[in-house]
């Protein structure tokens, strides 16, 4: 436990019932309390953060194991006879292609393991289309004019950030309860050559924890794009981070269902260990076509003699098999899964039938998706920090930090402890309630 203050304040289940159906008197009541109950945690001084998707902890210490796994020259030895403590294998150690191939299902010749880090990857796929195209560009697309990407959101800011430090516009489009708007993305891309290429966070989305259906995924395979190097960035950050054993998301395999279209070029994989193992110290992947890797190859080549090998072998030492990865997933779960039902413990409790607000409720991943009312995400986000509770900015999850209905604000539940995450749940709370009043009141 931390040293979180127990707070005695009653919450304002008095406050039950619709606010959009309460009189202005009632309202105004119901407001005194709520700010009463606000400043109190605000001299507490409190210094919470929900803003980070970082394991906790506890999520750490379950591998700390791996840290021992390498210690003699003979543990660095790869199957193939390489010495990992040496340049060479630019497409990474054929055992860690072989544990990825296993955990994804994806053929290993078409992985090449990298780095520590996918949004590395991610942003050197983005740099190295503009300089040099992708397999089948005409050009590179810093010589195409003014490139477009589609961007469903709300969605992960990094990738916006790609974008936009790259001069590549982006398009919003909206995210469904099955994924993106397939008919807006349908009609742009075939549309617009300039569009080259949309973001997709396939599995329990951040920060949605959406799914994409079989639909929305046969409908990504099928896209019949205007520009003939368009590219479809698949990050699948969360491909096994499910919360519930008997109760998970599958995502349909798109490679497989390119395949089906001819369209197996169209894909830029990404996913990494980095929730699995340590954050910032985990093995990173792309996976792509025969084509895609083999261009992507000869430009890494130029780039780098390899990656870090004594990494990889040291993740496929200690986990062994996709199998063990699978369990030790349920290991993490058991530690994640509480912080999840804690934290829609506590909407449920506070803020349901107020119609203040409404949530997601995934069965994976690292996020939950609180929309307040319109027009509310900005003010409730900005009481919250004064209250000594630190959320993700209003509005990153949107291309340009510009969410339209100023309504999304993201949580991420792993980090803090489970009493500091509970009061910063109860203070959030709060000030969607005071944020959700001053607007209905404003516009009566
Ligand atoms: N992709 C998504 C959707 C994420 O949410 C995150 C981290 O939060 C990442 C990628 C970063 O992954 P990595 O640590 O492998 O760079």
């Amino acid at each position: 436990m931390s040293n979180v203050p127990v707070m005695s304040t009653a919450d304002c289940s008095e406050a039950k019932g619709n606010y959009l159906d309460m009189s202005n008197s009632q309202l105004e009541a119901l407001t005194q309390k709520l700010w009463k109950q606000y400043e109190e945690y605000v001299s507490l001084g409190l210094d919470l953060d929900l803003s980070r998707g970082k394991p906790g902890r506890a999520q750490l210490d379950t591998v700390t194991g791996m840290l021992d796994v390498i210690s003699t020259a003979e543990d660095c030895r790869s199957i193939s006879g390489l010495d990992c403590r040496n340049y060479g294998q630019l497409d990474g150690i054929p055992e860690a292609k072989q544990l990825f191939s296993d955990l994804l299902g994806i053929p290993s010749k078409n992985i090449i393991v990298g780095g520590n880090s996918s949004l590395n990857l991610m942003y050197d796929a983005m740099a190295r289309a503009m300089l040099y195209g992708v397999y089948g560009s005409p050009r590179p697309w810093c010589r195409c004019g003014k490139i477009k990407f589609l961007c469903p959101a709300p969605g992960y800011d990094r990738h916006f950030m790609i974008c936009q430090s790259l001069g590549i516009e982006m398009i919003t489009v909206a995210m469904t309860p099955t994924g993106p708007d397939m008919d807006a993305i349908e009609a742009l891309v075939t549309q617009d050559p300039q569009i080259k290429g949309v973001w997709c966070c396939p599995k329990y989305s951040n920060p949605d924890g959406i799914t994409y259906s079989n639909e929305v995924v046969t409908r990504f395979a099928k896209l019949k794009p205007a520009a003939s190097d368009f590219r479809i960035f698949w990050d699948n950050a969360y491909a096994v981070h499910d919360l519930y054993k008997d109760d998970r998301d599958e995502l349909l395999d798109i490679f497989k269902e390119c395949e089906k279209y001819g369209n197996e070029d169209m894909v830029f994989y990404f996913a990494s260990t980095s929730k699995i193992s340590f954050p910032g110290s985990g093995v990173a992947i792309f996976a792509g076509s025969d084509n895609n890797i083999k261009q992507i190859c000869d430009i890494m080549t130029i780039q780098t003699i390899g990656h870090d090998k004594i990494n990889q072998i040291r993740h496929v030492k200690y986990f062994k098999n996709a199998e063990n990865i699978l369990k030790h997933m349920s290991v993490l779960a058991d530690i994640i899964r509480p912080k999840f039902e804690l934290t829609l413990k506590i909407l449920e409790d506070n803020l349901n039938g107020t119609g203040t607000a409404r949530w997601t409720n995934p069965k994976g991943g690292y996020f939950i998706s609180l929309y307040t009312l319109d027009g509310c995400a900005r003010r409730t986000y900005d009481l919250a920090l004064k209250a000594g509770v630190k959320l993700t900015a209003a509005g990153a999850t949107y291309p340009y930090g510009n969410d339209l209905h100023d309504s999304n604000i993201r949580l991420a539940p792993t980090f803090p402890a489970n009493d500091e995450l509970a009061l910063a749940m109860k203070i959030l709370t709060v000030c969607v309630k005071i944020a959700a009043i001053e607007k209905i009141v404003s516009e009566r």
